[in-house]
C-alpha cells in the first residue's frame, strides 16, 4: 500500500468524510503510485484517514472512497456500493412508468467520479477520474451481473471534468450491442433518447421539477422553455393544455429531437428558436413579447469556485432579462445546476434581478435535483441543482 501523508491541519475535511484532497494538502507520498491507484491517506502523525483514488495530474489529487481501514477497495467493495445504489432506485421507482433514472451518482452514491444513467435496458456510463477508468471492467462486470436485463453498456466519458483530470475522452460500447433508438418514459411522457448526444442523453435530474411544472400550467398558457434541450419542460406544459409553446436552444439537434418528442406524444410541433438564449430574451423584450410561464434552465455557468463574480453576472443577466418577459402574475421556473453557486447566492441574484427589472417577486417553491441524484451530507457540492418557482408581479 502506498501512503500519502497530509500536512498538519489538513485532516479536518477528510476526517469529516469530504471526498476531495487537493494537491496543496499533501505533504508527501511514499513511493510512486500510478494515476488511478488506491493510496492510503494518513494524518501528519501517521493516523489512518481513508483510502482514495490517486491522480497526480488533477487539482483534486486524491478522491476518498473508504474510511474503514479494514475494508479494501476491491471488487467486493464496488459490488457493495453498486448494490446499495440499485436498492435505492428500486425503492424509488416502480418499473412501469419510470424505466429511466440515474443509477449511480458519483459522490452521492459514494463512488466519486462514476456516473451511470439507465435508459430502459441501456446503461450509459461516465467515468470522470483515472481511478474509475482503471476499475471500469470490474464495474461493467458487476453491473451486468446485478442487473441481468441490461442489453448494452455504452461509455460516454467526455467533457471538461476529464480535461481537468488530464484524461482523454473515452466513448464506445463496453458491453452488448448498441440499440438503434431508445424510447423512455418519465412522468407518463415518452421521450426518444440519443445517448450519443449531450452528457448521457437526457437530464433525469429535472424529473420532479417537470412534474411540479405540470400542476402550475393552465389551459391555454403561453409558455417559453429557455435552454430547452429535447423539450422536457415544454412537452410537460403541452400535456397540461398549454397553448403556444416556444423552445429556445442553441443546438439544432436538440430542437429537432424536441419536435420528435412532441410528435411521439401526439402533439403538434412547438415553435422553436435555434438561438443563443442570452440574445433571444433581449429580442423578445424588444418585440414586447410576454409569457404566462417561463422555464429558465441554463447549463452550468459556474464550473469553478473562482468564477463567482462572472457567474453571478451571467445568472443575473439571464434572470433579469427573463423576468421582464413574464406577464403580470405569471410564473418563472428558474434553475442553476452549478454546485458551487450556493442556494443563498441564487436567491440573492434573484432579489437583484427583481429590483433592477422593477418587478415584485415571490418564491412559491424551492426545487431540487430528483432523488435518484442523492446528496452526500459530507460533500455539499453534490447538492448542485437548485430551482425556484417565482410569481412575478
Ligand atoms: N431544460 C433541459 C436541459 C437543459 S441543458 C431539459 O429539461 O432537458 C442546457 C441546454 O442549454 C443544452 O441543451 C444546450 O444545448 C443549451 N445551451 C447551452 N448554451 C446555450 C446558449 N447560450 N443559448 C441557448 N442554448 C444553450
Amino acid at each position: 500500500m502506498i501512503y500519502a501523508t497530509l500536512h498538519k491541519g489538513k485532516e479536518k475535511q477528510p476526517l469529516n468524510r469530504h471526498s476531495y484532497i487537493f494537491s496543496g494538502a499533501v505533504n508527501r507520498i511514499e513511493g510512486s503510485p500510478e494515476a488511478g491507484e488506491v493510496v492510503c491517506v494518513r494524518t501528519h502523525e501517521g493516523k489512518f484517514i481513508a483510502y482514495g483514488h490517486y491522480n497526480p495530474t488533477s487539482g483534486i489529487v486524491i478522491r476518498l472512497l473508504e474510511w474503514n481501514e479494514n475494508k479494501h477497495v476491491n471488487e467486493a467493495w464496488f459490488r457493495e456500493k453498486i448494490i446499495s445504489a440499485i436498492a435505492l432506485r428500486k425503492s424509488l421507482f416502480d418499473s412501469k412508468d419510470a424505466d429511466s433514472f440515474r443509477l449511480i451518482f458519483s459522490e452521492g452514491d459514494f463512488l466519486p467520479g462514476l456516473i451511470v444513467d439507465k435508459f430502459a435496458d441501456t446503461l450509459v456510463l461516465q467515468s470522470h477520474t483515472s481511478g474509475m477508468d482503471r476499475d471500469k471492467q470490474t464495474i461493467v462486470k458487476i453491473l451486468t451481473e446485478e442487473i441481468p436485463a441490461v442489453s448494452c453498456i455504452y461509455e460516454k466519458s467526455d467533457g471538461d471534468g476529464r480535461k481537468m483530470e488530464g484524461l482523454a475522452n473515452s466513448i464506445g460500447v463496453l458491453f452488448g450491442t448498441m440499440p438503434d433508438k431508445i424510447t423512455i418514459r418519465e412522468n407518463g411522457i415518452k421521450y426518444k433518447v440519443d445517448i450519443t448526444s449531450q452528457k448521457t442523453g437526457f437530464y433525469a435530474d429535472q424529473r420532479n421539477n417537470r412534474a411540479i411544472l405540470k400542476k402550475y400550467i393552465k389551459k391555454g398558457d403561453c409558455v417559453l422553455d429557455l435552454f430547452s434541450f429535447t423539450g422536457g419542460f415544454g412537452l410537460t406544459a403541452a400535456f397540461n393544455g398549454a397553448g403556444d409553446i416556444t423552445l429556445c436552444d442553441s443546438s439544432a439537434e436538440a430542437l429537432t429531437a424536441a419536435k420528435v418528442n412532441f410528435r411521439l406524444n401526439g402533439f403538434n410541433d412547438p415553435d422553436t428558436a435555434e438561438k443563443d438564449c442570452f440574445e433571444y430574451i433581449r429580442e423578445l423584450h424588444q418585440q414586447k413579447k410576454q409569457f404566462d410561464v417561463i422555464i429558465l434552465d441554463p447549463p452550468k455557468l459556474m464550473p469553478k469556485k473562482k468564477d463567482e463574480i462572472k457567474a453571478m453576472r451571467a445568472y443575473k443577466d439571464l434572470n433579469f432579462n427573463t423576468m421582464r418577459l413574464v406577464k403580470k402574475g405569471g410564473l418563472m421556473f428558474t434553475f442553476s445546476c452549478s454546485g458551487n453557486f450556493t442556494p443563498e447566492m441564487f436567491k440573492e441574484m434573484i432579489a437583484y434581478s427583481a429590483k433592477d427589472s422593477g418587478r415584485t417577486v415571490q418564491i412559491l417553491e424551492q426545487l431540487h435535483q430528483a432523488s435518484d441524484h442523492p446528496v452526500s451530507v459530507s460533500v455539499p457540492e453534490t447538492e448542485y441543482l437548485k430551482g425556484l418557482v417565482l410569481r412575478v408581479l
